[in-house]
């Protein structure tokens, strides 16, 4: 694929759409022609579609019954780096093209004409009669260059009505003109200075900016406060000075203002925002500001990596050991891999920041194909918070109540020197479990293979996979004895009650997304918090990420050890990222930080690593266990989820594709399974699991696909693969 063809009119063409058709279909090249790349209006049926002019044409199609490419869009044609990572992409994660393009083209409206608004500016004409409310207009209209003004804007500057402007418009001393409605973006200037960077951030800066200029991906470790979002701002600069484009990409956007603003104090403006909060207009406005370069930088979500940049040449991948840089829905891919996919196309640098990386970015520098840039104490004068266990086998705590003694103590230290403390608990709702005390009767979801949460604040029982809600009954549906369903267990908002009881004059913030129903309204809750407005706050792992909270000198986790109860592959891995980050949020500013973790397995190895801090020595235990099981990070997985309305059926698919395993055993993989998924039924759709295991450099994927084309799916029945799954859900 060549990027520069163009096709004269009536030439064969193969144009890709975004329906699920299968492949490029060939479509003759519209009169005047157009470039590989152009996006185009085609007929599909008796519809017309949008799509991309993918290539030449293959011409096993009667020439005759071609139908021809109805428009040429306005914008940009899709860059060969793009469309070379759109395919990578879809083969690495073997999704079909089309859906791949989909994540391309999400910018509704992208191709209607922008609509148009009239503004008003400085004219050459003289009022034909000068008053002081005309004067003032001229006044601000000078004052203001030639953007102009809209009409509202412009009279309440001038403080006086719309129709003194209206008025000055026969005589020509204002001018009213129509233009398009999106606004132009303002520019950043790297040539402003920045913070003064301390001497390890200026080393730090300077390795980035031997590897600016081309692919190279480079791991930046420090911990949290270190100071690393000043020193990838710097690599942003230098990025822009070379007039190229950047890309951050942040787990949390849409949640936090501290990162735009500090944008904006870097480079005078605030960056392009890509996230779910985004209005359509405003996404349209930045898709065709990124396709045409007048954008620098876009700060955005994992989606954000499909913007048509025009000249992409960093991208930063913040917190990159977050878990929620994998799509787990619809095309199954993780934004961090694929970031540095997208950067080797287009020969921009990557990095990837964070306080504890994943175990594959950590592999990946051990090996030397990551370069690896370390910052590390903290900034100025903040100190890594003191981490210490409470051995919860120690203390005497009452029935239905979750923070011990000790802990009770360390909060009302803090509280009382007017510092914030934060207990953190990684569940949502009140109660993770209602039971019956008549029959032992657990409450659980109609249609799925899961418990139903207590969530008070809401009235309600909600299940976590699916999002069904019931109310909740006073009679147990069980055994229908009445006022018998008791809570079991702690969530958030049980947790506040007892706070609210063992700490009755303090004043307390609980943080957990479902409590809030816009993205501004939480995201008002963490300034507020910030800027002091609670003595006490309780989050689940929405805390532990990037938020700043100055005054938080105490961090108290109320059940170390609950993320390592699962099976998972990552289990520890997790718990050790989410503990440190937590932890990391306590003594930022100039208070000492300190973290206190109750767990009832003090000696528990994961648990030893997190306190110990030895992060290097925790990673290398961590990969030694993974390399004598042969998975990833050294070795590879797939996941292959089978669904549909019964089991049966499943099990039957599950246990052929076992039995026919040919095209696995010849790169040597092992399948495992068919079993139960671990939720064994979502949405009243039964699941039932296959594991792949495969050496590293198994050429994988396209033994999958020989191996899944052997079996004939029933139209009710779904095959979904997953290539180097997260969770094992
Ligand atoms: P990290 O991204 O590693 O968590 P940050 O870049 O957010 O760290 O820095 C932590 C805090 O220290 C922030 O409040 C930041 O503004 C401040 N800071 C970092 N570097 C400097 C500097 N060179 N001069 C002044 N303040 C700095
Ligand atoms: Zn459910």
């Amino acid at each position: 694929m060549s990027g520069q063809d163009w096709f004269t009119d009536g030439a064969r063409v193969s144009v890709l759409t975004a329906e699920p058709v299968g492949r490029p279909l060939d479509y003759l090249a519209p009169e005047g022609g157009c470039w590989a790349g152009a996006f185009v209006m085609v007929p599909l049926g008796p519809r017309k579609v949008l799509g991309v002019v993918w290539g030449a044409g293959d011409g096993d199609f009667a020439a005759a019954k071609l139908r021809r490419v109805l428009q040429v869009m306005d914008v940009p044609p899709m860059k060969v780096e793009m469309r070379q990572f759109l395919m990578k992409m879809a083969s690495y994660t073997m999704t079909p093209l089309p859906q791949v393009l989909r994540l391309a083209t999400r910018a509704p409206g992208l191709f209607d004409a922008p609509g148009l608004r009239k503004i008003y500016r400085l004219g050459s004409g003289e009022p034909s009669r000068m008053t002081d409310a005309r004067a003032r207009v001229l006044e601000v209209l000078r004052d203001h260059g030639g953007a102009g003004f809209q009409l509202g804007e412009l009279a309440a500057l001038a403080g006086v009505t719309t129709s003194v402007v209206k008025g000055m418009l026969t005589s020509g001393a204002v001018v009213e003109a129509d233009v398009p409605r999106d606004a132009p973006f303002e520019r950043l200037d790297p040539s402003l200075p920045g913070k003064v960077l301390s001497e390890a951030q200026r080393a730090a800066v300077a390795r980035l900016e031997d590897g600016s200029g081309g692919f190279a991906p480079v791991l930046l470790k420090g911990v949290t406060g270190s100071g690393k979002t000043e020193v990838y701002l710097e690599a942003v600069a230098d990025c822009l000075r070379q007039g190229r484009q950047a890309l951050v990409l942040l787990p949390e956007i849409a949640l936090s203002s501290e990162f735009l603003a500090r944008v904006e104090a870097r480079f005078g403006a605030k960056p392009g925002e890509w996230h779910s909060g985004v209005t359509q207009t405003e996404r349209r406005r930045l898709w065709k500001a990124t396709a045409s370069g007048e954008v620098q930088m876009v700060a955005g979500a994992r989606s954000a990596l499909f913007l048509p940049f025009r000249d992409l040449g960093l991208i930063v991948v913040d917190e990159e050991h977050d878990t929620s840089y994998k799509q787990e829905e619809g095309v199954l891919y993780n934004a961090r891999d694929m970031a540095v996919l997208r950067a080797s196309l287009c020969g921009a640098q990557v990095v990837l920041a964070s306080a504890t990386p994943s175990l594959e970015t950590w592999a990946n520098a051990e090996a030397g194909k990551y370069a690896r840039v370390d910052l590390g104490a903290r900034f100025g004068a903040s100190k890594l918070p003191e981490m210490r266990p409470i051995d919860m086998r120690n203390e005497t705590i009452e029935s239905q109540h979750w923070i011990g003694p000790t802990l009770v103590g360390a909060v009302i230290d803090r509280v009382r020197r007017g510092e914030q403390a934060m207990l953190f608990l990684n569940r949502r709702g009140y109660a993770p479990v209602t039971i019956c005390r008549a029959c032992g009767h657990q409450i659980g979801c109609d249609h799925c293979d899961a418990r139903m949460v207590e969530h008070r604040f809401m009235k309600q029982l909600v299940c976590h996979q699916c999002g069904e809600t019931k109310p909740i009954p006073t009679q147990c549906p069980n055994c229908k004895v009445e006022g018998k369903l008791a809570p079991v267990g702690p969530g958030v908002e049980r947790l506040a009650e007892e706070v609210r009881e063992r700490f009755p004059d303090s004043r307390m913030a609980v943080l957990s997304s479902d409590l809030f129903t816009t993205a501004r309204a939480l995201k008002e809750a963490i300034s507020d918090i910030a800027n002091g407005g609670a003595d006490i706050i309780i989050g689940t792992q929405i805390v532990a990420k990037g938020h700043n909270f100055p005054k938080l000198s105490l961090v108290g986790v109320i059940d170390a050890d609950l993320g390592l109860q699962g099976s998972d592959l990552r289990a520890a891995e997790r718990t050790f990222q989410l503990m440190r980050q937590v932890a990391g949020r306590a003594g930022r500013a100039e208070t000492e930080g300190l973290a206190l973790l109750q767990t009832y397995q003090p000696e528990h190895p994961v648990i030893r690593a997190i306190l110990g801090g030895d992060e290097e020595a925790f990673w290398r235990a961590e990969a030694a266990q993974r390399q004598a099981q042969h998975v990833p990070p050294y070795g590879r997985m797939a996941g292959i989820i089978l669904s549909g309305p019964d089991l049966k059926p499943l099990f039957d698919i599950g246990e052929a594709l076992s039995r026919q395993s040919g095209p696995l055993r010849e790169i040597e993989a092992t399948v495992y399974g068919p079993a139960p998924a671990p939720v064994a039924r979502v949405r009243g759709r039964h699941r039932v699991r296959l594991l792949v295991k495969a050496d590293k450099r198994a050429p994988l994927q396209a033994a999958l696909a020989r191996w899944v084309a052997q079996v004939r799916l029933p139209n009710n029945v779904r095959l979904a693969i997953d290539i180097d799954p997260q969770s094992f859900m």
